[in-house]
């Protein structure tokens, strides 16, 4: 164990990664139906999605923020299925705000609720904010979120987060073969010329549900490539370490993008994150299988100390490194594993 800077203990893992970063998913629900995410044909109308009751409270969520800032946590994330949709989330980030040791602060939206929200997020104090947007072409972003919503609203709440102050902020894209591929250029140019920071994402297998294949994953050298043989880059260098994506600068001054080659350029040895599920469970990896209850031990009362006992118990055996192996993997293998789905944990 070592003392991080906030005079936590920081708790270690197998292979000596400390505890750094806190996804909290608050809901497994969203207003989006995407196609690699939360496929429409499985997510339909008889979907059984949580029951509030099931849902960690915002006080048991600021709770449990409490004791992972003790055990090393300095960057949380708001994150789900859609955060916007849970009810008065301002709330949450208004008690997370409040908190000590809480470095950075941020949440991934897929903005539909921005026009009505950001305000609110603001006041609440969030400092930053992702957007994810995965193409600029209507037709094709359309079909990509399964409801047939357009761009339009989407730059509509980018529109709202700029008027109240969150600037610059990140807009993820996934980047499948074949679906968005021959838009990313397009994407890459319009939000640097609003100050903005673009962050391509390779497809990844989370979940089992997308029916993900290797051949739909265009590599990060591949988006590199091509933007920079339309506006010249640069590599750009880390802004901390374990940061997830890789930077380039353009050069010609002014702006960057960043790519997240989670498949083809893994980066299992840096990874900190801890996802915490809508429900109370701890997931030590995105393609984690069973996590670790802490919603049945909370709720039968027990004190912070054991609270944090459960939690580096769960870090400190931590040995994972999916990323890494499923280079060496077969098909057969990959599909045999039951991962946790990304809409319920968060990206
Ligand atoms: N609903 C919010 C949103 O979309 O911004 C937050 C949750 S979403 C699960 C978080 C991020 O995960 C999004 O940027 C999304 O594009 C990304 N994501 C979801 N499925 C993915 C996949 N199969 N591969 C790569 N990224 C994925
Ligand atoms: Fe919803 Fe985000 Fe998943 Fe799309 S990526 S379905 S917006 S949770
Ligand atoms: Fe972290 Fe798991 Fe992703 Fe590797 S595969 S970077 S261990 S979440």
């Amino acid at each position: 164990m070592t003392t991080t800077a906030t005079n936590s203990i920081a708790v270690l893992d197998k292979f000596r990664r400390p505890l750094r970063d806190l996804r909290i998913s608050v809901t497994d629900r969203c207003n989006f139906r995407c196609t690699y995410c939360m496929p429409a044909e499985i997510f339909g109308e008889r979907y059984e999605f949580l029951q509030k009751a099931e849902l960690l409270s915002f006080e048991e969520i600021t709770r449990l923020t409490r004791v992972f800032v003790g055990l090393g946590v300095v960057k949380v994330r708001l994150t789900g299925g859609e955060p916007l949709v849970r009810s008065e989330i301002e709330k949450l980030v208004a008690m997370l705000a409040d908190l000590d040791g809480v470095h950075d602060l941020t949440m991934t939206t897929n903005a539909y609720l921005l026009p009505q929200k950001a305000t609110a997020l603001r006041n609440a104090g969030l400092p930053r904010l992702t957007v994810s947007l995965d193409t600029l072409d209507d037709a094709i972003f359309r079909k990509m979120n399964g409801r047939g919503f357009g761009v339009g609203r989407v730059l509509e709440g980018i529109r709202a987060a700029e008027n109240v102050g969150f600037h610059p902020i990140k807009v993820n894209a996934v980047v499948q073969r074949g679906v968005n591929d021959h838009t990313i250029v397009e994407l890459a140019r319009y939000f640097r010329e609003r100050g903005h920071i673009m962050r391509f994402i390779e497809y990844m297998d989370v979940g089992n549900l997308n029916g993900w294949r290797l051949d739909e994953v265009m590599s990060a050298d591949e988006i590199v490539a091509r933007i920079d043989a339309e506006m010249p880059l640069e590599p750009a260098e880390s802004n901390y370490r374990g940061e997830v994506a890789n930077r380039y600068r353009f050069k010609d001054g002014g702006g960057e993008i960043g790519v997240i080659a989670s498949v083809t350029q893994p980066f299992c040895g840096d990874c900190t994150r801890l996802r915490l599920s809508p429900e109370g469970a701890l997931f030590t990896c995105l393609f984690g299988v069973n996590g670790t209850d802490l919603r049945t031990p909370m709720r039968a009362g027990a004190d912070d100390a054991e609270l944090a006992n459960i939690i580096r118990d769960t870090w400190s055996v931590r040995t994972d490194r999916y990323s890494e192996e499923r280079a060496s993997m077969t098909d057969e293998l990959r599909a045999r594993r039951k991962k946790v789905e990304m809409y319920h944990i968060g990206g």
